[in-house]
């Protein structure tokens, strides 16, 4: 069994875009839900997410946005910044939570008080650019944890692994042509939001993927396109940007994944991590919108973190 952490906090639940939106606090709850039902809560290391420090986004993201998104928040109701994405009075303690979950993760895994950890938060973060929120996202979490992990840990190279059905244009606009990162990602293409196909950047390794794309499509590019370039990249500690919606019960998207694939990908890469980077994960939750999908496949991937 391997030791992981369960990163979360209330606050993640009061973020609300509004009752049909599908980036919902029911989520959270979903989650939660299913963990105790399965019998599994006990096995993890539980811990309150702690709110991220301005100077910790400010490694991502320039103070003058972060400024400006604080200046929006609304005192009542919602306010849309696009017909996607909106403020309402919690969502500030919501977003520094969810980027905090991160930071609190990098720090227990550097600890060596965990071998990995989980960040069950929302919003998620990994459409969201240095200078741009987008996508359901506000801060971009696993950017700000793997600058985290880089700047105040002092590691050389890290790994964002990427699986969530829409490619992850913020983390890509944060770590364009930094040798210190390798991202590696598969995405629905063409899709929301249209970029990652056309990427020049030596340190993005992105695998579009048709509608439709199936098990045996997602597991040959992760035996034969990511895992050969991770292996001579040989990271320090890897990310995961843990998107569920490429699930084929979510309708948010159109590929074909179960979540007998994410319990795949995730001991391929924990194994994969044993070897170069001393077992060193940190996991954050992007999507998911199917409820029922959402919690079997985040089950799936916490039983592999941890070895259940
Ligand atoms: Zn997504």
């Amino acid at each position: 069994m391997t030791s992981t952490a369960f990163i979360t906090h209330r606050d993640c639940h009061l973020h609300d875009m509004g009752s049909y939106h599908p980036e919902s606090p029911a989520r959270l709850s979903a989650i939660n839900d299913h963990l105790i039902a399965q019998g599994l809560e006990a096995y993890f290391l539980h811990h309150d997410a702690p709110l991220a420090t301005l100077e910790q986004l400010a490694r991502v993201h320039p103070l003058a946005y972060i400024e400006q998104l604080r200046q929006r928040m609304p005192e009542h109701g919602i306010v849309h910044l696009d017909p996607d994405t909106a403020l309402c009075p919690h969502t500030w303690q919501a977003a520094l939570r969810s980027a905090g979950a991160g930071i609190l993760a990098v720090d227990l895994v550097m600890a060596g008080e965990v071998e990995n950890a989980f960040c069950s938060v929302r919003p998620p973060g990994h459409h969201a650019e240095r200078e741009q929120a987008m996508g359901f996202c506000f801060f971009n979490n696993i950017a700000v944890a793997a600058a985290h992990a880089l700047e105040a840990h002092g590691l050389s190279r890290v790994a964002i692994i990427d699986f969530d059905v829409h490619h992850g244009n913020g983390t890509e606009d944060a770590f364009r042509n930094d040798p210190r990162v390798l991202m590696a990602s598969i995405f629905q293409h063409p899709f929301f939001p249209y970029s990652g196909a056309d990427s020049a950047s030596p340190n993005m390794l992105n695998v579009p993927l048709a509608a439709g794309a199936d098990s045996e499509q997602f597991r040959r590019v992760v035996s034969e396109v990511w895992l050969p370039r991770l292996r001579e990249f040989q990271p320090e500690m890897l990310f995961i940007s843990a998107g569920f919606d490429a699930h084929h019960e979510d309708e948010m998207g159109n590929l074909r994944l179960t979540e007998k694939d994410y319990a795949w990908v995730t001991d391929v890469l924990r194994e994969f991590a044993a070897e170069t980077a001393q077992g060193r994960i940190v996991s954050t939750l992007e999507g998911g919108y199917s409820l029922s999908a959402l919690a079997r496949s985040v089950t799936a991937h916490l039983r592999a973190l941890a070895e259940l």
